[in-house]
């Protein structure tokens, strides 16, 4: 059944599954209690609530559930992370290896640490957004503490290799942090396959509550130590101090198991309509797929078109929630990071859009959006003088930019 709007901005979040809230709700209620409270039932029975999300979140990525930080999403948890790490290693040294495409609460942090002393090398990407592995190991030295790479970028949907990258880290004898909000529970995330020291998680893109997340923080082989950037009452053995946000944080359990179960054939599914609607979109002419097409998530395309820029086309799809770019610097004109790290020219990057699927959406709906946005890209082309111009020029003679 199609009702509009449509929603294709999965990766900026995701609607609750009705069965996250369904366990939730008795948390706001009859189960109030703080799980701090040691001396009666109502502090139990939320603290064995935590616990048992404690223990969903770590089966999904292979953890221990001592080795989980609830903290209020990715964002803290990168924070955390980087910072947490920064503090605590700054004997051993001071450089951090990032990237450019990282998400803004990696690169932003990166940014305010350097002020405080911090040597921060941005690794570029070749033009499928993929990092350069022997670019990496040139840069790694003994100063090197942590080297910050996400799994899946949010814009793209490219997939580091996680695995290969860990090997070097730790070869040279640095801790891996990676940014999984986009991973966990789309993709098999492994956190002893794949080698990870430290990595944030979100539970709104995953079919969660806003305001809630967590940080992996692996305690053998090696123990990692970071230094806590919320002082308090101790919560989560000192490492973010808070009262816990028992509901959420069920909420965040809850969905790690949906995901879980559901996932193999999620990703399937994702995959036929993601491959439905960028093949559809692609037929039309100067188009093109930005990210590498092989390794990436199952439910994400993002696509140039050309000669029609994407604040037009958004606004010709009307009944089509879309992104240009990444959600988080839409508020702003500028072209998107991620796509200019990957080579893109401005006009290019304004002419991009990415679309997101997710759980519900159905068939219908991407047969919708692929008939909508043909006519939109067609429609704003007709109305421009540079596509004339292009037309008549012939696509030899024609220089982007
Ligand atoms: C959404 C997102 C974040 C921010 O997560 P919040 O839980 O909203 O703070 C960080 N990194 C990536 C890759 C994301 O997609």
């Amino acid at each position: 059944m199609l009702t509009l709007p449509v929603y294709l901005d999965y990766n900026a979040t995701t609607p609750m599954d009705p069965l996250v809230l369904e366990a939730m709700i008795p948390y706001f209620t009859k189960k109030f209690g703080n799980p701090a409270s040691r001396n009666h039932a109502f502090g139990w029975i939320a603290e064995e609530a935590v616990d048992l999300a404690r223990e969903q979140v770590s089966k999904l990525i292979g953890a221990s559930d001592k080795e989980i930080i609830f903290t209020s999403g990715a964002t803290e948890a990168d924070n955390l992370a980087i910072k947490g790490v920064f503090e605590m290693y700054r004997e051993k040294g001071n450089h951090i290896v990032t990237c450019v495409t990282e998400h803004k609460a990696v690169i932003d942090t990166c940014k305010h640490l350097e002020k405080l002393g911090a040597e921060i090398t941005y690794l570029a990407v070749n033009s499928d957004g993929l990092i350069d592995l022997k670019e990496l190991e040139s840069v790694l030295n003994e100063r090197t503490i942590l080297v910050s790479i996400m799994y899946a970028n949010n814009e793209t949907g490219v997939i580091q290799p996680i695995r290969e990258i860990s090997e070097l880290v730790h070869r040279h004898g640095s801790l891996l942090f990676t940014d999984a909000t986009q991973a966990v529970g789309k993709i098999p995330v492994d956190v002893n396959e794949d080698g990870i020291d430290l990595m944030a998680f979100s539970a709104h893109k995953m079919y969660g509550p806003k305001g809630v997340g967590g940080l992996y923080v692996r305690r053998k082989n090696p123990r990692v130590r970071i230094t806590a950037q919320m002082d308090g009452g101790g919560h989560e053995r000192g490492l973010r101090s808070g009262t816990l946000n028992v509901p959420g944080i069920v909420g965040l359990g809850k969905a790690c198991e949906l995901c879980r179960t559901g996932m193999e054939e999620e990703v399937r599914r994702l995959s036929y309509l993601r491959d439905k609607l960028e093949n559809s979109l692609l037929e039309l002419e100067e188009t093109c797929l930005n990210g590498n097409k092989e390794q990436r998530l199952p439910g994400i395309t993002n696509i140039s078109f050309s000669h029609a820029e994407s604040d037009g086309l958004i606004m010709a799809m009307k009944d089509i929630a879309v992104s240009s770019g990444s959600a988080c610097t839409s508020a702003s004109i500028e072209p998107s990071h991620v796509l200019k790290g990957m080579g893109l020219s401005d006009s290019l990057a304004h002419s991009s859009i990415r679309f997101g699927l997710g759980r519900f959406t159905n068939e219908e709906e991407i047969d919708f959006v692929i008939e909508q946005t043909q006519k939109a890209v067609k429609q704003l082309r007709e109305g421009s003088p540079f596509w004339k111009l292009f037309k008549e020029a012939g696509k030899a003679e024609w220089q982007e930019n």
